[in-house]
């Protein structure tokens, strides 16, 4: 089963994904926190993709693309994966497509998330996430603090701001990128027909949470 989430920064992406994938046994692929990793692992692949991340551009598909392929023929993938945060753009799409043709494999799902654009903003500035690379679990100050303030509850390590997430002009272009570039994804799955939208909002006090439950039921 290859689901993939797609939707806006500070939709809830990652939240979703990691609760569904606890829930499923389906491993969360999410290409930001390979990268994060690599970047504070100083690796070669982390060193290349730093320069595009901190100033809120797309990391190139020469680098991204053969990351994701290497990373579907891991032994814990051959049920599937749930990718968060690849593919971006059409380009993309195209290739995974071709992939997963190559392994047998097709998208089974697309959960597009939405949410207000001023929400959005919002989450992305209280967004904070645990420095344990291992661990990586996402807090909200706002809506889903810590205990402690600035400890992780589950693992201890600090909590700290993405780089990206406190700098306005990289917030802005990364919105910027997903409108241009990420939400044509959109209507190419839907023509496929494996796509579904979720609202997700304080508003109509649907959170993450909610649709991975919805998910996790739909998946039984
Ligand atoms: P967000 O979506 O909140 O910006 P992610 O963790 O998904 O955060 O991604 C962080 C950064 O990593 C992106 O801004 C981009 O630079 C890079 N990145 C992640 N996925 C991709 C991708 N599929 N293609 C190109 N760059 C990517
Ligand atoms: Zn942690």
């Amino acid at each position: 089963m290859i689901i993939i989430m797609l939707g806006a920064q500070g939709t809830g992406k990652g939240t979703v994904a990691g609760i569904v994938s606890k829930e499923t046994g389906l491993p969360q692929v999410s290409t930001g926190d390979i990268f994060r990793k690599n970047i504070s692992e100083k690796t070669e692949l982390g060193i290349a993709a730093d320069k595009y991340i901190s100033s809120g551009n797309l990391v190139p598909d020469e680098i991204t693309v053969p990351m994701v392929k290497d990373r579907l023929t891991w032994e814990d993938a051959k049920n599937g994966v749930i990718l968060d945060g690849f593919p971006r753009t059409i380009e993309q799409a195209e290739k995974l497509d071709k992939m997963l043709e190559e392994m047998g494999q097709k998208v089974d799902l697309v959960v597009n998330l939405v949410t207000p654009r001023e929400e959005i903003i919002d989450r992305m500035l209280t967004r904070r996430v645990c420095t344990n690379q291992d661990c990586k679990t996402t807090y909200n100050i706002k809506l889903s603090p810590p205990k402690v303030e600035g400890i992780c509850d589950k693992c201890g390590s600090q909590l700290k701001q993405r780089e990206d997430d406190s700098d306005p002009e990289a917030i802005n272009r990364r919105l910027e990128i997903y409108e241009e570039k990420t939400s044509p994804l959109v209507e190419y799955y839907d023509k496929k027909g494996v796509l579904s939208t979720e609202k997700v909002s304080v508003s109509i006090n649907r959170m993450g949470i909610d649709v991975a439950n919805d998910l996790i039921e739909k998946l039984r």
